[in-house]
């Protein structure tokens, strides 16, 4: 059986606590898009980490662990996302890597900066991990493809590429000869033996698995709000976070993929630029900041504030139909517990109207939450492992907001451990 594990929000919900927990069960756990520009954390019985290309299954040592076609991989990270799990004492993880995934190279970081630098205040505020410009040469059909590296036609793809690059670098940059070819080429030929240990042709391999049975788990990066292609554009990732790319990416007939958790928390937020519905200043937005997540809501790999909001209905219900949502992964609820009244967003108004629907892009701005107002529990319920102990006033909320987005919570995380979760 496949299910995949994805965002309904702007990503930080919770999927790596939720893909670590649900691995101990699955045979293999997918990490399907996206790079290593964000972190999912996993607290664990090995300690805290925050997994940036690893997929969270890493942790299980039955769990075959893959990078498929559609992640840009970046290789000085993998491996040293490899080395800190051996350093934290965490037994070698089985992993397997797509052949058919490209290769974000060290000159995709560098033009990622130089861009957010070019553009001065009109930044998307990236996080320079060189994402954007990986999958625009992915699709400009210039990149480089792993199995290229076992090719003997290795040479002319990257002199193509170099020299691509060096065209663009000069125009935008006025940077001359920004990439060598010489070493492109001792990069690319280091990483040939390096890599192949992992490699597997992934469209084949998860057919059969399939096929005899396996349990499989679909790892998303970020989420919906941020999909290239229906999110808040062009505040968007370079990829699309949702469920139904697991497939494509992973080389998987779509009607394979037969449960779809979309991890929804119990408050909103966003990391980065773009219009967000509702947004909290001040001392609430301090307060919700500090309590949130496992340490405040600060950016799991880059430390920065996380912009908050209280819980929008209207955003979570696109977030879970673009997904597909079969079930909700419902995180970060112990959080709330220090408010007596939470506002909830169930509306927006835009420009006059009130719209249950996620307005177009350009009308974000033009929006304003309509709120209802819950009884809080106020107290703390992150030794909640049932979900009989949960006081009625938590038991509503979760049920108030499962009918605003129509589709049922089956897991409920009260706090960010493996065992700070309730199955309903
Ligand atoms: P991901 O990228 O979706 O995996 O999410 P992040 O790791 O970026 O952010 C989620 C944050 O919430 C992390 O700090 C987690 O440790 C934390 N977290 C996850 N679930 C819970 C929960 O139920 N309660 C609390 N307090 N923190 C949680």
């Amino acid at each position: 059986m496949v299910t995949a594990i994805t965002g309904s929000g702007f990503g930080d919900e919770g999927k790596g606590k939720t893909t670590d927990l649900l691995a101990e069960k699955a045979d293999i756990v997918v990490r399907f898009q996206g790079g290593a520009n964000a972190g999912h954390t996993i607290i664990n019985d090995f300690g805290k980490f925050v997994l940036r290309l690893l997929p969270s299954g890493v942790f299980h040592h039955h769990v075959e662990n893959v990078i498929a076609s559609g992640v840009a991989f970046d290789a000085d990270i993998f491996f040293s996302e490899l080395e800190l799990l051996k350093e934290r004492g965490v037994p070698t993880p089985k992993i397997l890597i797509s052949s058919r995934a490209q290769l974000l190279l060290p000159i995709h970081k560098l033009q990622d900066r130089l861009e957010e630098e070019r553009l001065g205040k009109n930044r998307f505020g990236s996080t320079l991990s060189g994402i954007w410009p990986f999958y625009s040469d992915k699709f400009a059909r210039r990149s480089i493809q792993i199995s290229a590296l076992y090719s003997e036609n290795l040479s002319n793809i990257a002199a193509r590429f170099c020299e691509d690059k060096n065209v663009y670098f000069k125009a935008f940059y006025h940077i001359e000869n920004a990439v060598s070819y010489q070493e492109v080429m001792d990069y690319l030929t280091d990483l040939k033996a390096r890599l192949a240990p992992y490699l597997c042709d992934c469209p084949y391999y998860m057919n059969e698995a399939i096929k005899e049975g396996k349990d499989i788990l679909l790892e998303g990066q970020l989420g919906a709000l941020r999909d290239i292609e229906n999110g808040i554009y062009p505040y968007v990732t370079s990829s699309s976070p949702l469920a139904g790319f697991g497939s494509v990416s992973a080389g998987i007939p779509p009607y394979k993929i037969k449960s779809i958790i979309s991890v929804v928390k119990a408050y909103h937020t966003s990391v980065g630029e773009g219009a967000l519905v509702g947004e909290l200043s001040g001392s609430t937005a301090d307060e919700l900041r500090r309590k949130g997540g496992d340490q405040g809501e600060f950016g799991a790999n880059t430390g920065r504030p996380r912009r908050i909001a209280w819980f929008d209905c209207v955003a979570a219900r696109y977030g879970c139909m673009l997904q597909g949502a079969t079930e909700l992964a419902f995180t970060n609820l112990d959080v709330l517990g220090y408010l007596d009244n939470i506002p909830v967003c169930v509306s927006y108004k835009t420009n006059g109207e009130i719209t249950k629907n996620f307005p177009q892009t350009h009308l974000l701005s033009e929006s304003q939450p309509v709120y209802q107002y819950l009884k809080g529990w106020n107290c703390d319920i992150s030794e909640c492992s049932q979900y009989n102990e949960l006081p009625e006033a938590a038991k509503n909320y979760i049920s108030f907001i499962e009918n605003q987005i129509g589709v049922p919570v089956s897991i409920i995380s009260v706090g960010p451990k493996r065992n700070q979760t309730i199955f309903r």
